[in-house]
């Protein structure tokens, strides 16, 4: 189907993800130079637990927990029923385990247990069978954590990884090392994503933000073409919200075998940090790629608080129109293939004649009501003149008090909080009459506007400083 259009069947899972029961998936890819570049993030609060991850194959880690600064280890938790399934079955030394909890026998120090990567029937990708295999885990099937885990004590993870595998995870270093990481509780209900391979990686700085860029396998020779591409994506984002919205964003780039798009997948996941995971056509030339939408549209969710599953419709329209809005920000598209872009989604989904409450919409309704919500209010915006002149000013500000947040919010809780930053009604009265709609919204109003909407946007600055 045709990306600008964005309804194809790949085009984000990210609710799916979310709701998978923390499926590790295994992947394989073909192999080839390693060259690795990590940069620090912020510096960490007091570390409890350490956390040593010892990964001798793809098959297999030893986890050992230290307690540097107590009398014993604490009662581990579960972060989810896979972890429990899987160490009924491993190594367990210096612990009990009893449903979601791990023991540890009186007077350690140090206990570890064993975190199988095979035999759970998880796979569900094999993209291309020559070679090395990289490894996508749920952090939260190996990490078990203790009651005191919080944002002041942080947990801190070390990995000891075989010659020519690296790891890449969503979480800020620890000063002064290079695989330690301290790990927060941001959504510790969400899958999350840590990434065992052959890869490159590097880190940018935007701004006060950093965009940690790990490229996978086959496609490390190309890895300055790829973070070129990732940048200026991050950039638009950054220069359409005043700022990149979240401190710290993972993107891991993995080829696949030859597809029909640039980007043929790619979801965002935010558990524990947030990542976004690209499945790229490895032939794809490096305009192709700047000409695709996927994945500006997942950075754009980045600039959202997670909404839930009454809020998708919401999320998946703000992403649908910062894919557009952003990219014609970036000079990507010129305002009137944005706009064009948008009239043609919308013209789609209108056809479809999809009637009912919107959260329980069609894919299409469900994806382009929110849009047509967001120029809705940027047009009220501008006219009203108030502190925000977008909606991306305000989702800026709210980013900038509140996200990564370490729960999800409710539409109308979020909304408010808007109003509240802005001095203003129009994000509440306006969600609440799209929300209440059993139909797409009529538009037509709205998009004769949306040229002139986007090019006022791109000729002032969303910073508020
Ligand atoms: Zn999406």
């Amino acid at each position: 189907m045709d990306s600008a259009h964005g309804y194809r069947e790949a085009m984000c899972r990210m609710i799916a993800v979310m709701r998978q029961p923390g499926a590790l998936r295994r992947i394989l890819v073909n192999a080839g130079m390693t060259v690795a570049v990590l940069g620090a993030g912020p510096a960490p609060g007091a570390v409890g637990l350490r956390y040593d991850v010892y990964l001798d194959t793809l098959d297999a880690a030893r986890v050992e927990v230290r307690c540097e600064d107590c009398s014993q280890l604490p009662t581990l938790h579960a972060l989810s029923n896979a972890a429990v399934r899987r160490l009924q079955s491993t190594t367990l030394e210096g612990w009990a385990l009893h449903e979601k909890r791990l023991s540890p026998a009186a007077g350690q120090k140090r206990a570890s247990y064993v975190e199988a990567f095979h035999g759970d029937g998880a796979a569900d990708r094999v993209i291309t069978g020559r070679s090395k295999a990289v490894l996508v885990t749920d952090p939260r099937e190996w990490l078990w954590v203790p009651d005191s885990w919080s944002h002041e004590r942080p947990l801190e993870v070390a990995f000891h990884l075989p010659e020519g595998i690296e790891v890449a995870t969503p979480w800020p270093l620890v000063r002064g090392t290079d695989e330690h990481y301290t790990v927060v509780p941001w959504l510790r209900h969400m899958d999350g994503a840590v990434v065992f391979a052959p890869m490159t990686r590097r880190a940018v700085p935007l701004g006060e933000a950093v965009v940690r860029i790990s490229v996978v396998g086959a496609a490390m020779p190309r890895a300055d073409e790829y973070a070129t591409w990732v940048v200026a994506c991050a950039r638009a984002l950054a220069d359409t919200f005043g700022r990149f919205p979240v401190p710290l964003t993972q993107v891991v780039v993995m080829p696949v075998a030859r597809a029909r798009e640039p980007v043929p997948f790619g979801h965002v996941v935010r558990g524990l940090g947030n990542t976004v995971i690209l499945y790229i056509d490895p032939v794809a030339t490096l305009a192709e790629l700047q000409a695709d939408w996927t994945l500006t549209h997942e950075l754009s969710h980045l600039a959202h608080p997670f909404l839930g599953e009454q809020g998708r419709w919401l999320a998946e329209g703000l992403a649908g129109y910062y894919q557009n809005v952003a990219r014609a920000r970036s000079g990507v598209l010129t305002a009137a293939t944005a706009t064009a872009n948008l009239q043609r989604s919308f013209t789609a989904t209108a056809k479809e004649d999809d009637r009912g409450p919107i959260d329980e919409a069609g894919r299409m309704r469900t994806y382009w009501t929110g849009a047509v919500m967001a120029l809705d209010m940027d047009i009220q915006l501008a006219a009203a003149k108030g502190r925000f002149p977008s909606l991306a000013a305000a989702m800026g500000e709210f980013a900038r008090h509140n996200l990564p947040s370490s729960r999800a919010w409710r539409p109308d809780d979020y909304m408010a909080e808007l109003d509240r930053l802005g001095g203003t009604r129009i994000f509440s009265t306006t969600y609440q009459r799209y929300f209440a709609s059993t139909e797409f919204p009529p538009f037509a109003e709205a998009i004769s506007r949306a040229a002139d909407t986007f090019t006022r946007q791109n000729h002032s600055s969303n910073a508020l400083d």
